[in-house]
């Protein structure tokens, strides 16, 4: 065992991929968690259970953390706080990117160094590799030079950029796209099914659907339009879709499911038109979002 050695603080489902990635890959590998049990696997392949966090800290100079929040990574080091001089945290956990800056200042206050990852892919994909395959990372470039290549047994890398706050915009970027989208598809699913018609029966549709997505972002320019805010109208204006998108939600109230989010889409698209984007295409929904909720 001479790859390298380092420390996993946190367990929870992706906290242990990555132990175990790294402990494949020939790894010294020292864990912590809050429920020490959920090690037992892992020690079982040669892992070390720190029995305490301060422990877990002082072994390894640096420390990766897995944890639900940024809050927790304060709580969880509290006791620990006086060995992280000198250490480098890479910090894997979701959060917001302003929690992240100041999550930045508070190690660079413990004179601790600091790095914030957005991992892209679920547990199973940890030690794999494949273009879909990476996670965001930001902080000081010198630092995550240092990392890059023990870094890369998890994921490839995608440096964003010195400011803290870039790996968690990406990251939550994906996400927020994420969330709608699939909240969107089971809308979807959830109506099939309202008629009796099974999710398996319409997966071939929404798969040759889902085709147009691309075609949705590079040849309807979202891009450019939404960079340069002009909407062209010609082919689908927006008051042709406020009505598509009451169209669902009527379709959602006669099949008595949730119409949350087609409500949502309705508002927004119906803000559109207030608005002034009547006659703009799909892309001014833009505008809308781009403003908080009045
Ligand atoms: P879990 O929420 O399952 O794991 C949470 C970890 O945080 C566990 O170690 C848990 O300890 C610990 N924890 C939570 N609250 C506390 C607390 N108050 N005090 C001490 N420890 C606490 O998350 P995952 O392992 O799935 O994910 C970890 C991070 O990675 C998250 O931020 C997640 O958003 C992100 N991520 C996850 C992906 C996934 O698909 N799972 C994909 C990409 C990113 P205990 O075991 O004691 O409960």
């Amino acid at each position: 065992k001479d790859a390298g050695a380092l420390t996993v603080i946190g367990l929870g489902p992706m906290g242990r991929a990555m132990a175990a990635a790294y402990l494949h890959k020939g790894y010294q590998v020292t864990v912590w968690n809050r429920t020490p049990e959920k090690a037992a696997q892992l020690i079982e392949k040669g892992v070390v259970l720190a029995p305490d966090i301060t422990a877990a800290v002082k072994a390894n100079e640096l420390l990766i953390i897995s944890l639900t929040e940024y809050a927790t990574m304060y709580s969880v080091l509290e006791p620990a706080k006086a060995e992280l001089k000198g250490k480098t945290i890479v910090n894997m956990s979701s959060d917001s990117p302003g929690t992240v800056a100041a999550a930045a200042d508070w190690a660079a206050n413990l004179g601790a160094y600091f790095l914030s990852g957005g991992i892209m892919v679920p547990p199973p994909y940890i030690g794999q590799e494949g273009p879909e395959i990476y996670t965001f990372y930001s902080g000081k470039k010198t630092i995550f030079d240092r990392y890059q290549a023990v870094l890369s047994v998890m994921t490839a890398t995608d440096f964003r950029g010195e400011d803290p706050r870039l790996a968690m915009l990406y990251y939550q970027g994906l996400l927020d796209y994420m969330y709608a989208s699939v909240a969107g598809l089971l809308h979807a699913i959830a109506l099939m099914q309202s008629a009796g018609i099974t999710a398996a029966a319409f997966e071939p549709y929404l798969h040759n659907f889902m085709q147009f997505m691309p075609v949705l972002l590079a040849e309807s320019a979202t891009s450019r339009e939404t960079d340069e805010r002009t909407y062209s109208g010609a082919e689908n204006n927006m008051v042709m879709l406020r009505a598509g998108t009451e169209h669902v939600l009527k379709a959602s109230r006669e099949a008595g499911i949730n119409t949350t989010l087609p409500e949502m889409i309705f508002n927004l698209s119906d803000a559109a038109v207030a608005q002034g984007f009547g006659k703009s295409g799909i892309n001014s929904l833009i505008e809308v979002l781009r403003k908080p909720v009045m």
